[in-house]
């Protein structure tokens, strides 16, 4: 693999560095003033108070369904074809045929469905590539887990994964 060379020369106002650790410290003290004198924050007290984000913004996924809670998906693997970071993982089965009342549209279904969320970058193109509209992302940038296993979201899960639907 090729590697690149990034390195460049640094300015004289870069090399004195003690210049930019002055600023940083004016900033703190203009920060400082600004709050305890005048009462204007920059920070929120989160999580009572909320910022509001983008409409636009790509939150965690959600697996849609119909009327019946059946998923939409059809287990086709195009998002996880085209998902980069290679964090969605499916298994597919046959609908049953008894009880399958979509047709041939939807003659597969997702035996297992997961997402792991720390990998997933939010580009947002699983939801661009799906022809079902059945994965989408949400709005829900709240996804502090303990472990690794937790960032692992399943079927079950996406399906109820119903913060912020946008
Ligand atoms: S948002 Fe992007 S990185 Fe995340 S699962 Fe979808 S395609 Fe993959
Ligand atoms: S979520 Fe959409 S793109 Fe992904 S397997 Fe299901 S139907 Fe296909």
């Amino acid at each position: 693999m090729g590697t690149v060379n990034v390195s460049r020369e640094y300015t004289l106002k870069e090399k004195i560095y003690v210049i930019a650790l002055f600023q940083g410290m004016i900033l703190t003290l203009k920060r400082f003033i600004d709050g305890f004198f005048f009462r204007k924050h920059y920070t929120i007290m989160y999580p009572e108070q909320k910022r509001n984000y983008s409409q636009n913004f790509r939150g965690m996924h959600f697996i849609s369904v119909d009327e019946n809670k059946t998923e939409n998906c059809t287990a086709c693997y195009l998002c996880q074809t085209v998902c980069p970071a290679e964090c969605i993982t499916i298994v597919a089965e046959e609908r049953n045929p008894a009880t399958n009342s979509y047709g041939v549209r939807k003659e597969k279904r997702p035996l297992s469905f997961d997402i792991e969320a720390l990998k997933c970058c939010f580009c947002g193109f699983c939801e661009e590539a799906c022809p079902m509209d059945a994965i989408k992302l949400s709005r829900n940038y709240e996804l502090s887990v303990t472990s690794r296993q937790e960032a692992v979201y399943d079927l079950k899960h996406l399906k109820r994964e119903v913060k912020g639907r946008g």
